[in-house]
């Protein structure tokens, strides 16, 4: 029998959280910094001394021996430098354990080989980590001991952010204030504070890490770059929240625990649809614990793996022909008194509030569709969206039957009379309870659907932060507030003025409504005609950063500047450049040193044998023998013009200088000459003796784990 957990009692276990910090902290201490963190007023440094003290306390009773600033640059992943906390020696060869309030506020490292897209030059490489008490701090275990990890925002030099968490940060202000303009407009006089909230789904894949390890497109780029079908895939629809196998229940069981421990709220996990892929879901959270928790459990999912002998794989794309990963980003507003501004009520059409929101949503949505898409776009991803079986690459709002039927209402007539209800779900069984129906049904294919009282942005990478998402749904929707404040606050009635604002931004952007199929061709023509942006992939998403439009709504809410958003963009193009080569690169070497050799030895020993035959028995009917030879030894022969063709763009590409004009080159010319040189390659894994095949097959990696 397995033991038990207590998860209350681990829950939060390693995090200087509110209680421990209550213990520890004098009260006025204590007292000023939750103002800081539920607040959002400025940080008095003053606090730091007192706080890194209790901190180290902490965490040495705890074991930790280092301490380090976690932050997150623009390589997608989390980074960290470890000091320990000792002191230089005394004179009798003594340390001691120090850390101060300077180390805790702010850090140096030495930042020269993050990205930055030129924005810090390497003569001025000072890069900043910066404290954010708003995330607390956690203890990390693992085989380097125990190590105290303080979130931190990461600049350069003159400011200018050079992470995740700053613009985050700042979008969540700028929302915050225009969303309390919103609600004291409806006379909310208590709330001091609007928050986004965010629950993001994480998928993944389990795969076995011997096999993992035979694989150097794994090892390398995440992702298989070949492999033919196995003769099942998914589509029994047999795994999707099928029983979870004992070793995936062992290793979801330790992963919930590592997390609880870290005070992730891991709640949800299931299977999902493709073989080997699943899910874990918290429950949501003010968007920058979100952000922080959602690095933390993909970090957790591939150290947890290891111990368990799998690799966890968090790419896009892992294998052709079955689903993908991505990240379902739950976001909606709440006010610290507790109101959901997204939350219609039972009756929407009466709920002023929650129209005008509504409204507001939708035309931020439609006005910036391709920032949002943008957001959404890494390397990975664009096997993904579009391709589908994930949302379609063009931005639409699903809002469900009411919703819909609300706002035709509004547009027809002027008035909403009456909201539909979901009424009541009859099973036929007597000893079946009757269910209430929710008045909206679910629509899996909408990049962004309304769902009971959020709206899901299902775009999302499955390895991507969910930052940059985030911090455009905040950032438009800041804007939208705006000017609908701008206005109702002029205006001389605001019950007319709010109906006729309301009546406005719907009619105006209805044309971002869309409840149908968003995987059918005929929607893509459907919002061609409706002038939606259709943006298929990462290279043509990317210029919607520095339009001057985005460039206007960024530098009016303090979010980013002109200089941030290009270099963004630089950084994103040369993300997308490396990652192709990487992957050209690592095809080009699994071709001509795994595959083209074992298929030499195949048709060599066919050959061989053929002679054997033909020579032990002249009549025999070697015809079977004869076709697998040639049609292999024509496999092969294309296989070496493709990997010829293959090697020469690749080096093309490679010796461009980086940007724009490179990372559409690799796009054009690299992907499709990765494509050419797959097809024969899997072709010849269905004919080649499966003992000669130097890879592990997509059967063995994903049914076999
Ligand atoms: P659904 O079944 O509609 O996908 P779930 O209840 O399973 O919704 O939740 C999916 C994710 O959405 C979870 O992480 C959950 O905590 C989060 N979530 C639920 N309500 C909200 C909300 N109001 N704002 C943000 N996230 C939410
Ligand atoms: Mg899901």
């Amino acid at each position: 029998m397995s033991e038990v957990i207590n998860v209350a009692e681990i829950f939060g276990r390693n995090v200087f959280n509110e209680t421990v910090m209550k213990e520890r902290l004098p009260k006025s201490v204590f007292r000023k910094l939750k103002k800081t963190i539920e607040d959002g007023t400025e940080l008095d440094p003053s606090l730091a001394e007192v706080v890194a003290h209790a901190m180290k306390d902490w965490a040495i009773e705890r074991g930790a021996t280092h301490y380090t600033h976690w932050f997150q640059p623009l390589t997608g992943v989390t980074a960290e430098k470890h000091d320990s906390f000792i002191s230089a020696p005394d004179a009798e060869g003594k340390v001691i354990m120090e850390f101060s309030g300077k180390e805790l506020i702010k850090g140096e490292p030495d930042a020269s080989s993050f990205p930055s897209g030129g924005l810090r030059a390497t003569f001025e490489a000072r890069g900043y980590t910066a404290w954010d008490c708003t995330s607390p701090s956690f203890l990390r275990e693992d085989a380097s001991g125990v190590t105290l990890c303080i979130p931190t925002a990461f600049c350069s030099y003159k400011g200018e952010s050079l992470d995740q968490k700053t613009p985050l940060l700042r979008s969540m202000q700028a929302v915050d204030r225009q969303a309390l303009r919103i609600i004291r407009l409806f006379g909310n006089t208590r709330a001091r504070r609007v928050v986004p909230s965010v629950g993001p789904e994480q998928e993944y894949f389990l795969v076995d890490r011997e096999k993992y390890l035979q694989r150097k497109d794994l090892i390398y780029a995440g992702r298989t770059l070949f492999g033919a079908m196995p003769p099942k895939g998914q589509e029994l629809e047999d795994h999707y929240f099928g029983t979870i196998r004992e070793r995936i229940g062992a290793y979801m069981k330790d992963l919930n625990v590592e997390l609880w421990k870290l005070g992730v709220t891991a709640k949800t996990q299931h299977n999902e649809v493709a073989p080997a892929q699943h899910e874990l879901a918290p429950i949501y959270d003010q968007v920058n614990l979100a952000v922080d928790h959602n690095q933390i459990v993909m970090e957790t999912m591939k150290k947890v793996a290891g111990r368990h002998g799998m690799t966890c794989l968090l790419h896009e794309k892992p294998f052709a022909g079955v689903n993908g990963s991505g990240k379902h980003n739950n976001w909606s507003l709440i006010s610290d008194d507790g109101v959901n501004l997204l939350s219609p009520g039972e009756t929407p059409h009466e709920n002023v509030q929650f129209l005008l929101v509504l409204g507001c949503i939708l035309k931020a949505v439609d006005v910036h569709a391709d920032l949002l898409r943008e957001s959404a776009a890494d390397v990975g991803n664009d096997h993904r969206l579009g391709a589908n079986e994930a949302p379609p690459a063009i931005i639409s709002v699903f809002l469900g039957e009411q919703l819909e039927d609300v706002i035709d209402q509004l547009c027809s007539t002027g008035e909403a009379t009456h909201s539909k209800q979901g009424g009541t779900l009859k099973t036929g069984v007597a000893t079946l309870p009757d269910l209430d129906k929710d008045a909206t049904d679910r629509n899996r294919t909408s990049p962004f659907a309304f769902t009971n009282n959020k709206f899901e942005f299902r775009m999302v990478g499955s390895s991507d932060s969910i930052a940059p998402a985030n911090v455009v749904l905040n950032t438009i929707v800041a804007e939208a507030f705006k000017e609908a404040a701008d206005e109702l606050e002029a205006a001389e009635d605001f019950d007319s003025a709010v109906h006729d604002l309301i009546k406005k931004l719907l009619r105006d952007h209805k044309r971002i409504v869309f409840n149908g199929n968003g995987y059918s061709e005929a929607w893509v023509e459907e919002a061609e005609r409706r002038g939606l942006p259709h943006l298929r992939s990462m290279v043509e998403a990317i210029p919607a950063l520095t339009t001057e439009k985005a460039v206007k709504l960024y530098e009016e809410f303090g979010v980013f500047t002109r200089a941030e958003l290009e270099s963004r963009a630089e950084v994103e193009y040369e993300a997308y450049s490396k990652v192709i080569n990487i992957e050209a690169r690592t095809m080009i070497d699994m071709a001509g040193k795994q595959i083209i050799p074992a298929v030499i030895r195949y048709t060599t020993q066919l050959a061989t044998s053929l002679g054997a035959v033909k020579s032990a028995c002249p009549e025999a009917d070697t015809s079977v023998q004869t076709e697998l030879l040639t049609e292999s030894s024509a496999l092969l022969s294309d296989m070496k013009v493709a990997l010829a063709a293959l090697t020469a763009v690749t080096e093309q590409c490679a010796a461009m200088a980086s940007g724009k004009d490179q990372a559409h080159a690799y796009h054009d010319q690299v992907v499709p000459a990765m494509t050419a040189l797959r097809e024969p390659a899997d072709r010849l894994e269905m004919i080649v003796d499966k003992e000669l095949w130097p890879l592990p097959s997509y059967g063995d990696l994903i049914f076999e784990v």
